[in-house]
């Protein structure tokens, strides 16, 4: 996982050089390109044993069916929100976008890049999910990553706690 990190760091440079500009999100095609870059790495990986995609991929690619009688309802319920292709998961999505199912490991890499990388001030966590979901890739507790997320970032509670200061006496 550290080499995973430290080498995400190295591909997210782009993203810090926005930071260092004026807060208006400004997405360069430079930016565009280290993005599309980490993407394609993020796709690259493997997804870990024991992660939530596990089942779902067992089942969709090779057909086989839990072994627990409550597991299978819900697995078979379940699975039609998401399709197996090329021995990778994918969500389903009305507008036949469909989305890369990650770890949630990954995830939060990836929250934790975006989060960072756009802006000075830092994303808030719907911006955050949405970018990541706009980007092509899902996990079922993305939300509460990124609620986490901001909540633990120090520059996000110190500016929280800026505006919350009352007015000194005028
Ligand atoms: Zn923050």
């Amino acid at each position: 996982m550290g080499r995973f990190i430290s080498r995400l760091c190295k591909r997210a440079l782009p993203f810090f050089k926005l930071m260092k500009k004026k807060c208006l999100f400004e997405w360069t095609s430079e930016a565009d390109a280290a993005f599309e870059d980490l993407k394609r790495y993020l796709m690259s990986l493997p997804v870990m044993a024991g992660c939530w995609t596990e089942e779902f991929k067992v089942y969709l690619l090779r057909g086989t069916l839990p072994e627990k009688e409550e597991d299978i309802e819900r697995i078979v319920r379940e699975a039609t929100a998401y399709c197996g292709q090329d021995g990778e998961l994918y969500l389903r999505r009305p507008n036949d976008v469909s989305q890369r199912c990650i770890s949630e490991e990954q995830g939060r890499e990836l929250l934790a890049d975006i989060h960072v990388g756009g802006c000075r001030r830092h994303s808030s966590s719907c911006t955050l999910v949405g970018k990541v979901f706009r980007s092509g890739f899902y996990w079922p507790t993305a939300l509460n990553d990124a609620t986490e997320l901001v909540r633990s970032c120090e520059a996000c509670q110190f500016h929280a706690k800026q505006i919350h200061q009352p007015a000194q006496g005028v």
